[in-house]
């Protein structure tokens, strides 16, 4: 956050260009990272403390982005999180020793074109199973978004969909009311969309940021100095008169869109 402030004040931002993947009323809310990771790691261990054959495959639709669970996983049940290459975290040593590309620990993150097909055979995308003729019991977690309008009441962060299969809330993006308190906070001039929700326009991702940018605000004025005061003389006939003047007001700028 200190990057955001200077002399103990938000700074002058004039453009932001935001995440707006969640930018519509529909996805007020989401629940937090920590929340979420809570659900989860609550999971895993009641699963893989069961025994050494108890094992979880996390289900993630991407490569990336779910570094923030595995090393939380990794880090509070001290089990390192099978993934298929190690390469691509060669860059990123923070998170490479909470992996490994040994199959034989209790944690999955691998892939495979055919993994839901495989996990309803008990197999683990690295095929885990079949290799070393042992019987797993394996669930599935799915980390997916879940969001909550702004009266819903947010349930549970974990909801079972099958015999032993789950989705947990996990986002990488901002909700709606996240990215309102955000801008409401650092107030920039402008404020640009990366993402068009789905089923949304341009215009109306727009609508929803520009009144909480300066640059569709009246309020608050810029400041302009006034300039010198001009000592201005008016010479009758009859006497000498001294009227101390200032410039006119300038027109107010800034509000036009
Ligand atoms: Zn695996």
């Amino acid at each position: 956050m200190e990057l955001l402030h200077s002399g103990g004040r938000v700074k002058d931002i004039q453009s932001v260009y935001l995440d707006t993947t969640f930018c519509d009323p529909r996805f007020y809310q989401i629940p937090s990272r920590e929340e979420c990771l809570r659900g989860v790691l609550e999971l895993v261990r009641s699963w893989i403390t069961r025994s050494p054959k108890h094992v979880v495959w996390l289900n993630c639709k991407a490569a990336y982005g779910y570094e923030y669970l595995f090393t939380n996983l990794s880090e509070e049940l001290g089990v390192q999180v099978h993934v298929d290459k190690l390469d691509m975290f060669k860059n990123m040593p923070d998170i490479l020793h909470h992996l490994t590309t040994d199959r034989n620990t209790q944690i999955h993150a691998c892939r495979h074109p055919k993994a839901e097909e495989y996990f309803q055979w008990n197999k683990l995308p690295c095929g885990m199973a079949s290799k070393t003729k042992t019987v797993l019991h394996t669930i599935s977690i799915k980390p997916s978004t879940m969001w909550f309008g702004e009266r819903t009441r947010k349930t549970n962060v974990i909801v079972r969909t099958g015999e032993s299969s789950y989705r947990a809330c996990f986002s990488f993006h901002s909700s709606y009311s996240e990215i309102k308190d955000f801008l409401s906070y650092i107030c920039p001039v402008n404020a640009y969309p990366n993402v068009i929700p789905i089923g949304l326009t341009v215009d109306k991702v727009m609508d929803f940021l520009k009144p909480l940018c300066r640059s569709s605000q009246c309020a608050e004025p810029k400041y302009k100095p006034l300039g010198k005061l001009k000592r201005a003389r008016t010479v009758h006939l009859d006497s000498v008169d001294t009227t101390i003047r200032t410039p006119r007001p300038r027109k107010m700028k800034g509000c036009s869109q």
